[in-house]
């Protein structure tokens, strides 16, 4: 585009503030090729690609591939005006789909440039089908298990697009391998006799289906018998006639495939949106699954080779009590069950040398040789045993949790050093097992726990987590007396901006709230989402008064968040109420519920305020 011409559409439409910064998503393009000129900041808000990705892009990449053909052939006319008669659809840069009316309008003193906008159009009797389903799967995936809400999900896809089949795919993130294949209850029970599941399968064998991995978008064959680059189908695998399928793209990389087929009329952009709402459903939560069933697999692990090990070993809590033994310890001790030694303090043991407990101190890993003393245990009487005089032992302690932050516990591992070269074999193999399963244990504890106490939408901590962290500095505020400030608040009218702009919309105001409102936190403040659209803080160490400091500041900042939409620009405001703890105040919940009351207040005299707590 040269620069004279772009200069002087520029002037035509007072470019930064008609165009730019106008809250409609605007761009221009050129007729001939359909490539984009420029797009404003609206537009690339709600498609989610850079300003710079969509200047080397044109109107072809944005539409929907099932919608070009009809827009082609409407543009052949050369006064293509105002509205384009029908629905349309654009890819958004997460794959997917926006419905649409689309408006172009030639530029006047251009010959060949054309300006357009689009209007977001849901489907309303549809849209709220899927926010049902939505509701089901949610509630559902509390009490089934991963497998189970997959087979739900897809019997929900396949119920709101009228499909016959259903199948979920994981892709791995070498974007080669597919694993666990789930199908929908009546592609099970009606249509496909083949291997209900296989664990792992090269996408490079897979059918013409992962035509949407490659693509990044949702692929719609109609015509399923006329592919030329179709596979065979395993046999008893039901015949398919057309089919619709959806990457579920995060981070920019497909996570997971979902695909319903067989409806009797041909798939529409239609069931694009409804399948890709809960495809992105499902992966969501099953992220959370996912995580929990990790966890139980590395315990399950850990515990096998602690059982089966011929090396004895204890495991110790952060204090030196013992939590477990296995039962080759306990033989090699003499102690008739685990119950007689749970318990048991590591650092009381008269038997251990004085350097060894000077080094654990100091959080080192300690080996030494010795001569085990029994007579020392039975007359310290440390634990009932059958053994008595001496016997040679090594012994490693090896102090446990991530490195430079505070012990979890202790592995000790003892061997018998009388037999020595199998036992030597034994020790290192154990060893080496053992700490790459408690490695493996305590990453998928980490990332469990995260899940577990997260919000999904926001990212910040859940009214679960809230509460066990308060309840401590509650504790600790009681007994130093020391101040503690509580933060409550609640958007103002939300309901109202859900109305307005859509669930969307919504989600990203709540997130962008979150977002804000941490950012004018201190560390050890803690911030939650306490429900729908209340969140709360906790300020350790902070008088009422700087607790009112913050809110003002965040409650500035929130309500200049501002969220272009097709409907004008989403804003939000927040009430606050703010309390702090006094000695009378016996429990944590009755500090919040001043809290809670001091917000009420706060909404009751206008909303967009903040309200200190007073007794009167
Ligand atoms: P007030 O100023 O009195 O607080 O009015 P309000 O409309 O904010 O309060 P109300 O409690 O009537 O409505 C809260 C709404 O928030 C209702 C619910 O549908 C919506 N909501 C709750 N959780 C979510 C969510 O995760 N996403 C979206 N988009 N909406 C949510
Ligand atoms: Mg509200
Ligand atoms: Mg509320």
């Amino acid at each position: 585009m040269d620069a004279q011409m772009l200069t002087m559409i520029k002037n035509e439409l007072d470019f930064d503030l008609l165009f730019e910064r106008h809250p409609y998503p605007l761009w221009i393009h050129r007729q001939q090729d359909l490539a984009l000129i420029s797009t404003n900041a609206a537009l690339e808000n709600l498609l989610g690609f850079e300003h710079t990705e969509l200047q080397q892009m044109t109107l072809r990449d944005l539409l929907f591939v099932e919608d070009l053909p009809r827009f082609e052939s409407l543009i052949q006319s050369p006064e293509i005006t105002g509205r384009l008669p029908g629905a349309w659809h654009l890819t958004c840069k997460n794959g997917t789909l926006l419905r649409v009316a689309l408006d172009l309008q030639p530029l006047e003193s251009q010959n060949g440039i054309i300006w357009g906008t689009f209007t977001e159009e849901p489907a309303p009797s549809a849209e709220k089908n899927i926010l049902e389903a939505r509701v089901r799967l949610s509630k559902y995936a509390f009490d089934h298990t991963l497998d189970e809400l997959l087979q739900k999900t897809l019997d929900e896809a396949e119920r709101l697009t009228n499909s016959q089949i259903g199948f979920f795919h994981f892709v791995e993130a070498d974007q080669r391998t597919l694993w666990l294949q789930t199908w929908s209850t009546n592609t099970l029970q009606n249509m496909c006799t083949a291997a209900g599941k296989f664990s792992h399968y090269s996408i490079e064998k897979a059918g013409v289906w992962v035509d949407c991995l490659h693509q990044r978008r949702p692929v719609i064959h109609n015509d399923y018998a006329s592919l030329p680059h179709r596979k065979g189908l395993p046999p008893g695998h039901a015949a398919i006639q057309r089919e619709l399928v959806i990457p579920v793209i995060r981070n920019d990389v497909v996570v997971s495939i979902l695909g319903v087929g067989n409806k009797p009329e041909e798939y529409d952009a239609a069931d694009v949106v409804t399948v890709n709402l809960l495809a992105d459903l499902a992966w969501d939560i099953t992220g959370k699954k996912r995580a929990e069933d990790e966890l139980i697999e590395s315990e399950k692990k850990f515990h096998g080779i602690f059982k089966q090990s011929p090396v004895a070993i204890e495991i110790f809590d952060a204090e030196g009590r013992l939590i477990d033994a296995n039962p080759a310890c306990l033989e090699m001790f003499g102690v008739p069950s685990l119950e007689h030694v749970l318990g048991f303090r590591l650092f009381e043991d008269p038997n251990i040398p004085e350097d060894a407990l000077a080094s654990l101190a100091r959080g080192e890993t300690v080996s030494y040789e010795e001569l085990f003393n029994f007579d020392l245990v039975k007359e310290n009487h440390l634990y009932p045993t059958s053994r008595s005089g001496n016997f040679a032992i090594n012994c490693i302690i090896h102090p446990l949790g991530e490195q430079g932050q505070k012990n979890t516990g202790y592995l000790v591992h003892i061997r018998d050093i009388t037999t020595r070269q199998q036992a030597e074999k034994d020790l290192l193999e154990t060893h080496t097992a053992l700490e790459q399963a408690n490695k493996e244990l305590h990453q998928a504890l980490a990332r469990e726990k995260n899940l577990a106490r997260t919000d999904s939408l926001t990212g910040i901590y859940n009214r679960r987590h809230f509460f066990e962290m308060a309840a401590h500095e509650f504790q600790v505020a009681r007994r130093y007396n020391n101040p503690l400030a509580v933060i409550m608040f609640d958007i103002d009218n939300f309901k109202g901006i859900n109305d307005a702009f859509g669930h969307q919309i919504g989600d990203e105001v709540l997130k962008q709230v979150a977002q804000t409102t941490s950012q004018h936190l201190r560390d050890v403040d803690i911030l939650a989402r306490y429900g729908g659209e209340e969140f709360t803080i906790l300020l350790p160490n902070c008088t009422v008064k700087e607790a009112a400091q913050v809110a003002h500041r965040f409650q500035e900042e929130i309500a200049r968040i501002n969220i272009p939409t097709t409907q004008g620009p989403a804003t939000a405001t927040v009430s606050v109420g703010i309390t702090e703890y006094q000695p009378e105040i016996e429990t944590l919940d009755e500090l919040m519920h001043q809290a809670d009351l001091a917000m009420y207040a706060a909404k009751n005299s206008g909303r967009n305020r903040s309200v200190i707590f007073s007794r009167d």
